[in-house]
């Protein structure tokens, strides 16, 4: 349970560097309207995992809005047409991830009408949030399709519907510190209204009691913007707050410590202390949903970097290829040494910009090698604990590397691998270089593919064994049919033969009567 709200108490950040911010640049040339490809590529990979199943196939007309497919469990969100037009292909393609794997990408021809599905719109008033269920409200959700997107894409739905605790708090994300990325400082800048809105509604989906707005403080005026909505409606039991730009102070796990002071314990999630972290990028997104009737189609995207001529954030349909964002941004190919999904810090590099942006893609960096000179060769280890004293989640980074590096992943499991956020503070200060968060990245997936692995051949196992059971079972109920056909068939030929003897014996009376009778007739005569 976490104590009534305190704007004062901010409690110190473990670990944590100072990074240049890179944010004036696209901050300064606003927020615009990217103006739609000609075709757009939608990933059907949900949460870097699961594959949404396609609901439409190729040459299927399609409307802006319109869901083209659902997950196949519950573990997965929908994922809808972000623009009109006709499906041209579904085909396996590069994706907007780590190693831009290669997934099931709908390919949809823009019509250029952009015209949506029949949109149910509602006032977000205070008479519709009294008067809304928290179940209509998780149910929006889902079928809005939103994910977290200031993270790794989890369904959002599952935070409020897969948890026994009690939720007293939901922590309002908009301490985005990795630099150059601009786009929730866009976005608090631009719709503070609708941001109360959607938080009004998140608290009630999770009754949580109170939401603490947490903001870095190199923000201009966000804070007053959104205090001076919060007054308006009258409201006491959000409170907005600064914390210190130190990065990652973002992270989920390291907001709620500077917030709370509070340890989400290792392996476990915000919702065990009783608390929901929500990006303000997904909050906004509720509120379209509720009062336009907007799924999750479109997001903001930084587009920045040296390599740009005109940094800026757009507004941008999912699945818009990068090479789009990047023609309206000044894009100087010839100069980019590097060009990055995400931040610096935990972006990813794509070999290529034709790829589409997901839901999750919250910039494009296109960097020159001034920039990218930080990434050299790798030299050994030198165990000067630079790492340690960074990593913001305690942990020991060249013991990862060491174990890693001699393929002994089950140590670095146990030495709480799946703890580290892979905010790469560890690379950054490394003075050989290593590239450390690219080796638990790779020691993760493999790990995760034997978990899979297995689990499979577990499943197997116990299917075998079922199987096994199954026929034994079978054979001893045919065993003991046989054996009680068996004895009824002996019980029917001893009733037969007791048949026979006993008509044997009546035949044998009735002819002594017939006999008895004979000599009586005679004897008379
Ligand atoms: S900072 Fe680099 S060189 Fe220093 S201990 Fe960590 S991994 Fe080794
Ligand atoms: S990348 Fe992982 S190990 Fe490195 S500093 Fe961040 S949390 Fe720690």
């Amino acid at each position: 349970m976490v104590s009534s709200i305190n704007s004062q108490q901010l409690y110190k950040l473990q670990g944590g560097i100072k990074l240049p911010h890179h944010k004036n640049d696209s901050l300064q040339n606003g927020l615009s309207h990217l103006p739609i490809a000609d075709k757009v590529y939608i990933s059907l990979r949900i949460n870097r995992g699961n594959i949404a199943k396609a609901l439409v196939k190729v040459g299927d007309k399609v409307l802006k809005g319109q869901i083209i497919a659902k997950p196949d469990t519950t573990n997965g969100s929908y994922i809808h047409a972000s623009t009109s037009g006709e499906i041209t292909a579904i085909m396996q393609r590069a994706t907007a991830s780590p190693e831009a794997d290669i997934s099931t990408v709908i390919e949809i021809t823009t019509d250029g009408k952009e015209q949506w599905v029949l949109l149910n719109k509602k006032p977000i008033n205070q008479a519709y949030i009294d008067s809304v269920s928290a179940k209509d409200i998780i149910d929006s959700i889902h079928n809005a399709g939103l994910v977290g997107l200031g993270g790794a894409g989890f369904p959002t739905h599952l935070k409020y519907t897969s948890n026994d605790t009690k939720i007293n708090t939901l922590i309002v994300n908009g301490a985005e510190c990795e630099p150059y990325i601009t786009c929730d400082e866009q976005l608090m800048l631009s719709y503070p209204e609708d941001l109360i809105s959607g938080i009004l509604l998140m608290m009630k989906a999770s009754a949580a009691s109170q939401a603490i707005f947490a903001l870095e403080d190199q923000v201009g005026n966000i804070k007053s913007a959104i205090e001076k909505h919060i007054k308006q409606r009258k409201i006491n039991n959000i409170i907005v707050t600064k914390v210190p730009t130190i990065y990652p102070a973002g992270g989920e796990k390291q907001l709620i410590k500077v917030l709370t002071g509070r340890e989400v314990p290792s392996g476990g999630l915000p919702l065990n202390l009783g608390i929901i972290v929500q990006n303000v990028g997904t909050i906004k997104a509720l509120s379209d949903f509720i009062s336009e009737g907007r799924p999750l189609v479109e997001r903001i995207v930084t587009v920045a970097g040296d390599c740009i001529g005109m940094a800026q954030n757009f507004i941008t349909a999912i699945g818009t290829p990068m090479s789009h964002l990047l023609q309206h941004a000044q894009f100087h190919k010839d100069k980019t040494h590097r060009l990055i999904i995400g931040g610096p810090m935990m972006g990813y590099s794509m070999p290529d910009c034709s790829t589409g942006i997901d839901k999750t893609t919250n910039c494009i960096l296109a960097l020159s090698k001034n920039i990218t000179q930080h990434y050299g060769d790798a030299l050994p280890c030198i165990r000067c604990g630079e790492c340690v004293n960074v990593c913001p989640a305690g942990l020991l980074p060249q013991q990862l590397h060491w174990y890693i590096k001699g393929e002994n992943l089950e140590k670095a499991r146990e030495h709480h691998l799946f703890d580290c956020i892979e905010c790469g503070a560890c690379a950054w200060v490394c003075p050989s270089q290593i590239k450390l968060v690219d080796y638990y990245r790779y020691a993760k997936s493999e790990l995760k593919y034997l978990d899979y692995k297995r689990e499979k051949s577990d499943q197997a196992q116990i299917r075998h064994e079922q199987r096994e059971a199954r026929l034994e079972r079978l054979k001893a109920e045919r065993a003991a049919k046989r054996k009680r056909t068996r004895r009824r068939t002996t019980n029917t030929d001893k009733i037969q033969k007791d048949l026979s003897a006993t008509m044997e014996r009546i035949q044998k009376a009735k002819a002594a009567r017939q006999d008895t009778k004979l000599e009586t007739k005679n004897d008379s005569k």
